[in-house]
Formats: C-alpha cells, structure tokens, sequence
C-alpha cells in the first residue's frame, strides 16, 4: 500500500504502542482517587503536563488539558472561552478555511448565543492577510482563532504577526488549531493564548489529544462533572492515553528538521511531475506552504473517480479532506481561495509522513497517468 492521506490519520508508532499497552497494565488506578494507588496515576499524569510544556518552552503560566482529540480541544477552546467571557464583550473572529470543530463551532455562538462573527476571508495562497485581520479586529473583539497550517492545502499563516495585531487588545484571546503543524513545522507557540493537538495525526492513539492554554484563562466547562483536568474537562482521565501523548510528542519533534527535508523533497518532486500533466492545476500554495500536503485538482476527470481507480491499486488518498469527502460537496477552503466550482469540486489531496519515499511518489505518477488515460 502507498499511503499519501497521512493529514486524515497516521499509523501508530511502535514505541507510543508499546508503552500504551504497558502503561494500560501498570497503572489502572483512578487519578482522581485518594489512595497510593490512584495517587501514582495522578503523579504520572502531571509529570507527564510539565514534559510537555518543556518540549514547546512553555513555563506553567500555561497548562496542559488532556482532551479526546483536536474536536474537543478546539470546542472547549472557542465554546469554552467565548461562553466565559462574553460579559467583555461579544465579537469574534475566525477565518473563512478553518476545521469545522472551528467554523461550526463559531456559527453556533452567532447563532444560538448571540455573538457577533466577523469571518476572514483569505487570499490565493489560503493565508488570512495581516492587514485583513488588523482592520478586523475591535475593542468588544474577546476571541481570535486562525489556524496555522490548513489541512486541504497546507497553507501556513503568520501566526506570530498576528499575535502582535491581537495581542494589541487586552481584552482579547488568541487560540489557533495547531492541529496539521504541531511538531512539523516550528512555531513560537509562547505568542498563543492556546493551541491544540490530535495524537492520531501525530502517530499516537486516537481519542487523545490536548489543549494548552494559560492558566488564567478559565472556559466554561462544556460538560459538567467531577472537576477533572483542572475542572475544564470532567471525566475520568484515561490515564494511559494522556500519559503517551507526552512521548509521541517528543519522538515526532526529536525528528522534526529530518522529516521536514525528507518530506520537501517527496513533495518538490511530486509538485514538478503534477504540472507537466495537462489537466492538473496545483492548489497548495508555493510560498508559506507546509510540504506534509499537496492538493491539486483536475480539469477533465473526476477526482472522486480517480481517487476509487487509484484505492483500486493500493494507493491511498483523498478528495477534500477525510472529515467532508463523503458528502461530496465541494472544499470550502479552495472556494475561499477563489478557485472556481471545478476546481473546488475536483480536488486530490496528498499528505505524507517520513516513511513515505520518492520511490512511492514516482509510482504515484505512474499510477495517475495511466488510470488518466484509460479513464478518457
Ligand atoms: N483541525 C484540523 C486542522 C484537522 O485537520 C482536523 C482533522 N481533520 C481536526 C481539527 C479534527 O481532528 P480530530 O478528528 O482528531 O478531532
């Protein structure tokens, strides 16, 4: 199998398995409950925050909030704070090619609660322009939340420069959905108010992921409960699954700068072949691009057509992303970019990860030619 949908999930890595499964064995205590027992799974749960803080360079101004995935960290994020903090006032802004646990998220505190949403558009390379947000932003502004690198075409905002322009108004949070750059791409993450992860994008375990956000920042609970993860998140810990994230945090940054070469050259190399096929237009930008995606799209044939030709033959990727392509609607995030509906409805997404090779990508064109020519 040629796997290039590594931005839908990635394989598990060994190591994160392994210590998964001995972590499952060791320690089932509750880490809520008081006995020695539980106390050590409480223990292993906050050695296992202060790590993670270290691996972004982050001192514990900030805290470490073990969610299910980047769903959950990105709702309790918006929903969370928005809902606390309202009586600041009631305008948020977003950008026009987020996730939607971000844009369906944001449309529910318009609809249902009343805020005011201020949604940027963004322009050809998928990026939120400096001067759009600046001119965007207001004294009732309470919340700001821009991705940094977009997961349908890689796209990577300038998230420090933007941290700058919000950062210029007290009253108002910056969260970013760090979700497809968070150990791939550097980032200064000390400019955020709060940013994200999903373990299974990161070869971790589903179900897991995190939210660090400053410790003086306190969000509505979504759910009611016993108070868990500094009452921004009740429900018992699986503490197992929100120990390992700390180690498949750390494999995937020790091996950042060696992927992200590795990757570049698998991309280039796809990026030079894809032009010189008639019917393919490239979407991921040339600047400001993160080389873990390329999406492109074709002219002649159908995209969820090729796509099932090219499953056929063992080689995995996607139409839009993993979350939409089965309705079968077209990307809202090339719609933003000003593509066009052919484009927009015709688009192939490939994402990697290091154990992808040019080998793969070479049989890649291969397989695409071919399955292009029989399909006219
Ligand atoms: N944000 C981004 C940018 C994503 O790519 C995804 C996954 N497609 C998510 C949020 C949601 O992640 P999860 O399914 O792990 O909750």
């Amino acid at each position: 199998m040629i796997y290039f949908d590594n931005a839908a999930t990635t394989s598990v890595n060994s190591e994160v398995l392994n210590s998964f499964n001995e972590l499952c064995v060791k320690y089932y205590g509750n880490a809520a409950s008081n006995h020695k027992y539980g106390q050590d799974s409480s223990r292993l749960l906050n050695m296992s925050r202060e790590q993670i803080l270290k691996l972004f360079n982050l001192d514990n101004s900030y805290q470490v909030v073990f969610t299910s995935g980047a769903t959950e960290s990105n709702n309790i994020a918006i929903k969370g704070v928005a809902l606390a903090y309202q009586n600041r006032g009631k305008h948020l802004i977003t950008s026009s090619v987020e996730h939607p646990s971000v844009l369906n998220a944001f449309k529910q505190l318009e609809e249902e609660f009343g805020f005011s949403l201020t949604i940027l558009p963004v322009n050809e390379q998928g990026c939120v322009a400096l001067d759009t947000l600046k001119n965007a932003m207001r004294n009732d502004t309470i919340l700001v939340s821009i991705m940094h690198v977009n997961n349908e075409v890689g796209s990577v905002n300038d998230i420090e420069k933007m941290s700058e322009i919000i950062h210029k108004y007290p009253k108002c949070f910056f969260h970013s959905d760090t979700t497809q750059g968070i150990t791939k791409l550097p980032l200064n993450y000390k400019v955020l108010d709060m940013f994200i992860a999903s373990s299974h994008k990161i070869h971790g375990l589903k179900g897991s992921g995190m939210l660090i956000i400053k410790k003086n920042i306190r969000p509505l609970p979504l759910f009611s409960g016993g108070g868990q993860e500094d009452n921004i998140r009740s429900g018992t810990n699986d503490v197992p699954r929100d120990v390992v994230l700390a180690k498949t945090l750390r494999l995937e940054i020790e091996k950042t700068n060696k992927n992200y070469q590795h990757i570049k050259e698998i991309n280039n190399y796809l990026k030079e072949e894809l032009k010189g096929i008639e019917e393919v237009v490239i979407n991921s930008p040339d600047i400001n691009a993160s080389p873990y995606i390329l999406n492109f799209s074709l002219t002649k044939h159908k995209a969820s057509v090729v796509v099932e030709a090219l499953s056929l033959q063992n080689i995995m990727v996607s139409t839009i992303s993993a979350c939409s392509s089965k309705k079968n609607e077209k990307s809202h995030v090339l719609t933003a970019m000003n593509k066009g509906i052919t484009i927009a409805s015709n688009s192939i997404r490939l994402s990697f990860d290091e154990n992808n090779t040019i080998n793969e990508a070479k049989q890649f064109i291969i397989a695409l030619k071919k399955i292009l020519n029989e399909l006219r």
